[in-house]
């Protein structure tokens, strides 16, 4: 007994869990809340561990673990992406599952938190063994998912290709076409509209908010974008679209300096056919170091987590940061940039969109009806506002910064929550 319940300490000890926990204590701290509320928050509900046993190209059997862990179910059914990478571990998907728990209470969304994943590298498998290996973690982790209980997504390693293959095998074990058990998927078998950009366009609309708060305007700004994957991409052409001078981008390959202004279709163009931006003409090359430290009225880090840290934070020139990564300026960062005047869009907040246009993607297969893409971006923009709006609130109230803030908000609509549901049994 005593060697279980180190064992589950010890996974419990994650430092990105660790830092999600410190983020809700430091909330319950701001809102004063119930200790009792705090302490329930600071464990996950259930860890599901599966092995799965995946027959290899080669004939061989391979078993791989995979993990399901879900965190919270207070205002919902659990919710969160699916990772496949060769460091995913308990821990890292508890901590996960965490932040999912603490981002669906922020945006408002009628859902807990939950996260998963497979230890394996999938840049090592065929597309048949991803498959297998696909449907096999599907089946294991079939009876604890559900369109009602738990909707998994896509995350880093999963597409909606997987999402395809997980809503194909839940149904064909369940008998009937259930396309609201995972978001995420294609078009063709319940996806949504504005899904792919709905991350890039989220971090746009909490930009206009930020630029609004600081008194500037997003048309004409000049912006430096860090990754230009999925989240960079559209972030820079919505803002793009908005008149704002997109001067720099960058991605594995390096950055590209232009000081009138990128033309954004056109670098889109230019990855689409070549998969990086390395080799396009119209601008200067510029290393994704000094992207960072450009005097730009916004930056918005798209990429990876800590590329602002206290080594960095006091050559920052821009006045708005807009968290599209997640965890790109370390907590020490923050707290240096929060000195300095500089705004934060925390991640919690600006890369919510994706969620947000995951929950609309569960509501119309549920209701099997469907909305047009406007419809999508104007309620994503609803939601997101407002997310932003409470936040801002919070901050201005108890002389926090924004991180802080949103937290408190998230805990804050959790704790009402949990009170009302209360303890069973008392
Ligand atoms: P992606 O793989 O599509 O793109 C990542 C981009 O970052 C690529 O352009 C890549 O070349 C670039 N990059 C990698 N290493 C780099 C480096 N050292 N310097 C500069 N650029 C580098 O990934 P994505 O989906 O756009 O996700 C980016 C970040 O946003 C991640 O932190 C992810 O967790 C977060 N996020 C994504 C979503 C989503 O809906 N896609 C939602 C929430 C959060």
């Amino acid at each position: 007994m005593a060697q279980d319940s180190i064992m589950v300490e010890d996974h419990l000890r994650h430092p990105l869990f660790q830092n999600a926990m410190q983020s809700v204590e430091e909330a319950g701290k701001i809102i004063n809340a119930d200790p009792n509320i705090i302490n329930r928050l600071k464990k996950p509900k259930r860890c599901i561990i599966v092995s799965v046993p995946v027959r290899m190209d080669d004939s061989t059997v391979k078993v791989f673990s995979g993990y399901r862990v879900q965190y919270n179910s207070t205002l919902g059914p659990y919710k969160g992406g699916i990772r496949y990478h060769q460091d995913v571990c308990l821990g890292e998907v508890v901590g996960l599952a965490s932040l999912m728990m603490l981002k669906n209470s922020l945006m408002g969304l009628p859902y807990g938190g939950g996260k998963g994943g497979i230890t394996v590298d999938p840049t090592k498998l065929s597309r048949t063994e991803k498959q297998n290996l696909t449907r096999r973690y599907t089946s294991e982790i079939g009876p604890f998912i559900g369109p009602q209980k738990d909707i998994p997504a896509p995350d880093v390693g999963t597409d909606s290709q997987t999402m395809a293959w997980m809503m194909d095998t839940y149904s064909q074990e369940t008998g009937y076409a259930q396309p609201g058990v995972v978001t995420g998927k294609p078009i063709e078998i319940g996806g949504s509209l504005g899904r792919t950009g709905a991350t890039g366009l989220g971090a746009v609309y909490v930009a206009e908010k930020a630029f609004e708060k600081k008194g500037m305007s997003l048309k004409g700004a000049t912006i430096a974008v860090q990754g230009f994957g999925n989240v960079g991409s559209h972030a820079a052409l919505y803002a793009f679209e908005r008149g704002a001078k997109i001067v720099a981008i960058s991605d594995v390959s390096g950055g590209l300096f232009n000081g009138d202004g990128l033309n954004i279709p056109d670098v889109i163009e230019h990855v689409r056919i070549n998969k990086s931006i390395a080799g396009y003409s119209r601008g200067q090359k510029i290393s994704n170091e000094d992207l960072l430290l450009l005097d730009v009225d916004a930056l918005f880090p798209c990429a990876l987590e800590g590329v602002i840290t206290e080594k960095n934070a006091e050559k920052i020139k821009a006045k708005i940061i807009i968290e599209g990564a997640n965890g790109p300026v370390t907590n020490d960062a923050t707290k240096i940039l929060h000195k300095k005047g500089v705004f934060i869009a925390p991640d919690v907040i600006a890369n919510g969109g994706g969620v947000v246009v995951s929950y609309f993607e569960w509501v119309q297969d549920i209701m099997s009806f469907f909305w047009d893409e406007s419809e999508i971006n104007n309620r994503l923009k609803g939601i997101i506002t407002k997310a932003f709006d409470r936040s801002y609130v919070m901050a201005q109230e108890k002389n926090v910064d924004m991180r802080q803030a949103a937290m408190a908000v998230s805990v804050e609509r959790l704790q009402k929550a949990m009170l009302l549901r209360g303890l069973y049994p008392r």
